[in-house]
């Protein structure tokens, strides 16, 4: 029942658009029917049915009409949207009247590249009244929103400082963190203990390069961590040959039997699964990626 805590929450503190109710009861009734559902089947179809899963966060959502590519794909993926974008705030209320999780993709300064941040980003160089209302103001503008994640942000994830002022918000709006691991230094699991935040990492970029062999291994990869730990996080980004890839890759998820769960699920990681060990450290990318990402 977390999910449905947590946007509930997110209701009160933040519903100041009138459709955020709406968004908020069926994401309510969404989280409720997964739930809920296993109430009424036999434990040898629980486990069969949660053997492993798989959770897909599609990045960079809000500048292009091609987005939507992504967001009309037939099965329960997650979209981060980059906060005061021309179509951010309206692909995020899609998604959720879609049913569909909507993080907040946060613009977070990097070592390099920064002039790709975009509107909205946090930075070393601000005091924590200025932080915090930057913060607030990306939740404010895609306020769908049940957690946030990074784009870019190779250097503000691993200081200590900005961290702690990000989660001291998150733990107010009862928001979690999904890391994108954008440097391996990253501070945002440990300062998220601290503060009692959740939070969750990548294990996968799908499509840092978007040659179609690159992007098959990579999905490979993503459904081998899935069977040995129970469930894994790839992120994708709105290109047409990641819809390419998803297209034929999803379908064939089920005959693994690997379920594609919206990112919340994977907030509450031992619910029905099997072999729930935790990934170890290893077999979480480790590598900085580009800062397009
Ligand atoms: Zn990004």
């Amino acid at each position: 029942m977390v999910p449905s805590i947590v946007m509930i929450v997110n209701f009160f503190k933040r519903g100041k658009h009138g459709c955020a109710l709406v968004a908020s009861l069926v994401l309510l009734l969404s989280s409720t029917h997964v739930f809920s559902a296993s109430r009424h089947t036999k434990p040898a179809d629980v486990i069969k049915k949660t053997t492993a899963r798989i959770a897909i966060v599609i990045d960079d959502i809000g500048y292009q009409s091609s987005d939507q590519l992504l967001l009309n794909i037939d099965a329960p993926l997650s979209y981060a949207v980059l906060p005061h974008t021309p179509l951010g705030y309206r692909y995020a209320l899609q998604a959720t009247k879609n049913n569909r999780d909507v993080l907040i993709h946060l613009p977070m300064q990097a070592d390099h590249n920064n002039h790709l941040l975009g509107s909205g980003a946090l930075t070393s160089k601000m005091n924590k009244v200025e932080y915090q209302q930057t913060l607030l103001s990306a939740m404010e503008d895609i306020p769908f929103a049940i957690g946030i994640n990074n784009h870019m942000g190779s250097l503000l994830t691993r200081m200590e400082q900005p961290m702690r002022w990000t989660m001291e918000v998150l733990q107010q709006h009862n928001m979690f963190f999904l890391d994108s691991k954008t440097t391996r230094h990253s501070k945002v699991e440990q300062l998220a203990k601290q503060f009692g935040v959740t939070s969750l990492n990548r294990n996968i970029f799908l499509d840092h390069s978007r040659e179609k062999r690159h992007m098959e291994h990579q999905f490979q990869r993503l459904i081998n961590i899935a069977q040995n730990y129970g469930s894994a996080i790839g992120i994708g980004h709105p290109y047409k040959e990641t819809y390419e890839l998803l297209q034929v890759k999803l379908p064939q998820l089920q005959k693994l039997g690997i379920e594609v769960v919206p990112i919340s699920v994977l907030l509450t990681p031992n619910a029905g699964l099997v072999n729930n060990r935790k990934a170890p450290k290893d077999n979480i990318e480790q590598r900085a990626r580009s800062e397009s990402e």
